[in-house]
């Protein structure tokens, strides 16, 4: 008999293979029944199959609708497009959720933080259209459309009716950038009208900045374009722990990517450093999305016990254990939890 789901897999590079093979044998342990179609991005697919985002791998994560990733180096400042914004814009996976958490015994500056970074993925200063004007003088565009805004803006609404959210704070530089943060406000704003029972504000980005390292509590949910929800979905993680213990996912209305905040940390590949959790518990919210709750609750309850036991952290976490070592703890604890589930 067939898998119950097929989920594409892309390892990625640097620290990536490291990690999403810790998370894999961790979903395994919890007893999802899931079937990997392996998929190569970056560097790896352009030299393999002559594309950063090969088409193939559109296709495989078109057929699954649903897939795992692990980071994916960018050259800086030369070099191909980055893999992952293509990626997000050619599957119109327009809204990036990064729920942020505490999680029990992660040392941080904060506890009892719960908020939600929703950031608009396709569009912005991360549309890649730069050119020469003339030797010397480089212009970027920031591309907001009426459409990306208000998709997103319901995005968020819909998200926090859904998960009973209070409040959405949209930030914005629309006093200096009148005409693109004005336009995103005003679509934010026509949304927000539909929604009286949400609580709705509006917030500069430096001010929202200043506002989070002193008083994050005020917050809920967060909406706001590509490069703000980029640069404060770090800030936020590092309100507790870092970016190594904070998921993510990549929505659209018909398919999903699952990734960790963090990048392919290259100073760490190959060390058996990495934290595993920031993919662990991205794989918790793929799990939520494929509708395996019961595997999803076993991972959760199995990262609480290991973290609260504190004897097998890797070191950003204080610990000596390595990615294998921490993944082993908590897939050992998944499938305990998992015989316990099914002695009833
Ligand atoms: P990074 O997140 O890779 O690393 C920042 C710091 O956090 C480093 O000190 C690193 O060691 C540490 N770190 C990151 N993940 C960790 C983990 N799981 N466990 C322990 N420590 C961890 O950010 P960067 O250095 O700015 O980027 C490196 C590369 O990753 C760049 O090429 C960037 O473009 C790419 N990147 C990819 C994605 C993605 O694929 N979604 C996201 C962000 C960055």
């Amino acid at each position: 008999m067939g898998k119950r789901h097929e989920v594409a897999l892309i390892p990625g590079d640097g620290i990536g293979p490291e990690v999403i093979g810790a998370a894999v044998r961790v979903i395994e342990a919890a007893g999802a029944d899931i079937e990997w179609r392996e998929g190569v991005l970056g560097a790896v697919a352009l030299e393999k199959f002559g594309s950063p985002v090969p088409q193939y791998v559109l296709d495989l994560i078109r057929e699954t609708k649903v897939a795992l990733k692990g980071p994916v180096t960018t050259p800086i400042g030369t070099g191909f497009t980055s893999a992952n914004v293509t990626l997000r814009k050619s599957l119109e996976l327009y809204a990036s959720l990064r729920p942020v958490r505490n999680l029990p015994s992660i040392r941080s500056c904060y506890a009892g933080i719960d908020l939600v970074v929703v950031r608009e993925n396709t569009e912005g200063l991360y549309s890649g259209i730069e050119h020469e004007v003339t030797p010397g003088v480089v212009e970027s565009l920031k591309i907001i459309t009426e459409k990306a805004s208000t998709r997103i803006s319901e995005f968020a609404f819909r998200y926090a009716t859904e998960n009973r959210r209070q409040k959405i704070t949209v930030v914005h530089k629309a006093n200096i950038m009148k005409m693109s943060d004005g336009l995103f406000l005003e679509c934010a704003r026509r949304v927000a009208s539909k929604y009286p029972d949400i609580e709705y504000e509006e917030m500069i980005v430096d001010s929202t900045c200043m506002q989070l390292v002193m008083n994050p509590y005020r917050f809920d949910v967060l909406l706001m374009e590509n490069l703000y929800g980029d640069i404060l979905s770090e800030l936020c993680s590092g309100l507790v722990g870092g970016v190594a213990v904070v998921p993510g996912a990549n929505l659209g209305d018909e398919m999903a990517v699952f990734e960790a905040v963090h990048g392919s940390a290259p100073d760490r590949a190959g060390t058996g450093t990495a934290n595993p959790l920031g993919v662990i518990l991205s794989s918790v919210l793929m799990l939520r999305h494929l509708g395996e709750n019961k595997a999803a609750d076993r991972i959760d309850k199995a990262i609480a016990s290991v973290l609260t036991e504190g004897r097998t952290l890797t070191p950003d976490l204080g610990g000596t254990a390595t990615t294998d070592e921490m993944a082993d703890a908590i897939a050992g604890a998944a499938a305990a939890v998992e015989t316990a589930d099914k002695r009833g």
